[in-house]
């Protein structure tokens, strides 16, 4: 180990060269994962949030029938006047699920709804308030074009088409979308299964009392959130003492059953800081950190099969990391392809403190200036212990490494929430 390794990455010294940017600690991650094997066939509401497994291709043309798009009369454009009027007879009506079953003829009209089929014989619809009508005709002019308000069979997908691609993760359009094909049941990837623990002899569970210098463990439910948003099956494996003989049975267990082991806190080294020690002894040390803050140590490896993650113990860096590393790795675990979260360009209203030496992730809010441009105001003190800023926050203001103290005024880079993952 060269000295420049066991230096404090925890301190709050600037730059440090044995430290990965974070392109690079995401680009080592994702070479080092793949997609879990084993996939299962689920009703359609249970794949909800689920990955496809396959390719999913029509089985009809959508819409199945040639419909009206709009409520009026379906007539033969050939009847249609160029100039003046025309008088059509009104032979029937068609409803959604209630066609007309005959067929219309020359100078017949057939009063329709939208969705009902097209009439045979008939190819235009006329808007029910683009007509004249006395009941029995109506009167049409010359405004109007063949084809007009009409959906064509298989407008939307056409029969055999490839409607979605395996790897494509199934929300709520797609449900809809795959039910609009008449299919019950998806073959989705399995669940990436994650097993996580916290790490500190000053954590508490709720409802336990709180001694001198103790807190509650806040780690597990924000990972908990997380991980269920991020659709994992879950393995919390609760709080574990700072003793070396704790730390490594506790991660011999989770990466037994685990594809994922994630822990929270004992990755610096301090002298209660066991994780990269015994990661180095049962497993294997990929990296541990990283030139961003929050969150400097953080270590990457794998032991036996599973990857391992080893989240600093300050609340704000667990769920920065998590956002920045570990999502896009389950993301390609789970089978589908990592997109880098979405950056936008936002003119601080604030100064933003910040030294050279690390990429900042500093917690802001949106709005739109007056002038109609975005701004970004931060959430105020941005120590990594202070989670409400995340809950205040609707973005993080993303600070490149070389840049310095941020006048107001100046543009930055923002990545929304909604959008991190
Ligand atoms: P560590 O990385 O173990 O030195 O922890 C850094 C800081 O995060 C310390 O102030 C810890 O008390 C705090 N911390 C560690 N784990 C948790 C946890 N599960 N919940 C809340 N705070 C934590
Ligand atoms: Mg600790």
């Amino acid at each position: 180990m060269t000295p420049m390794a066991i230096r404090d990455p925890s301190c709050d010294d600037d730059f440090d060269h044995a430290s990965l940017t974070c392109n690079e600690a995401i680009e080592r991650i994702l070479a080092a994962v793949e997609v879990v094997e084993g996939h299962e066939r689920l009703h359609l509401r249970a794949a909800l949030g689920r990955v496809l497994a396959g390719d999913i291709h029509s089985p009809v043309d959508v819409p199945q029938h040639t419909n009206s798009a709009m409520d009026g009369y379906a007539v033969r454009a050939a009847d249609l006047p160029t100039h003046g009027t025309a008088r059509f007879t009104v032979i029937g009506t068609a409803f959604a699920g209630r066609p007309f079953d005959g067929a219309a003829g020359a100078a017949q009209a057939v009063r329709i709804m939208t969705g009902a089929p097209l009439p045979d014989g008939t190819d235009t619809v006329i808007m029910q308030e683009h007509v004249a009508s006395d009941g029995a005709a109506i009167t049409v002019d010359g405004q109007h074009q063949r084809g007009q308000n009409v959906r064509a069979a298989g407008e939307d997908l056409r029969r055999g088409q490839r409607v979605l691609a395996r790897g494509h993760r199934l929300g709520a359009a797609e449900l809809g979308l795959v039910a609009s094909l008449g299919i019950g049941e998806v073959d989705v990837t399995r669940r990436v299964r994650v097993a996580y623990f916290s790490t500190g002899d000053e954590l508490r569970s709720i409802g336990e009392p709180l001694g001198r210098g103790e807190i509650f463990d806040s780690n597990r439910y924000t990972l908990y959130g997380m991980l269920r948003e991020a659709g994992a099956e879950i393995i919390d494996m609760g709080v574990v003492r700072d003793t070396r003989e704790a730390v490594e049975q506790a991660l011999r267990e989770a990466a037994a059953v685990a594809d994922v082991v994630i822990t929270s806190g004992g990755v610096s080294v301090g002298e209660a800081d066991y994780i990269k020690s015994v990661l180095a002894a049962i497993g294997q040390v990929g990296f541990w950190k990283v030139a961003m803050k929050p969150g400097r140590p953080l270590a990457f490896g794998r032991i036996g099969r599973a990857r391992f993650f080893g989240l600093p113990g300050n609340p704000v860096s667990v769920m920065v990391t998590f956002q920045q590393f570990v999502l896009p790795a389950l993301t390609r675990m789970a089978g589908a392809a990592p997109r880098p979260p979405l950056t936008l360009q936002a003119r601080t209203t604030a100064t933003l403190k910040k030294r050279p030496g690390r990429m900042e992730f500093q917690r802001g809010m949106l709005a739109r200036g007056a002038d109609g441009v975005l701004e970004v105001t931060p959430t105020g003190d941005q120590g990594s212990g202070i989670l409400h800023s995340m809950s205040t926050a609707d973005c993080y203001i993303v600070l490149d490494i070389g840049c310095g103290r941020v006048e107001p005024g100046s543009l930055v880079d923002v990545q929304p929430f909604t959008a991190a993952g």
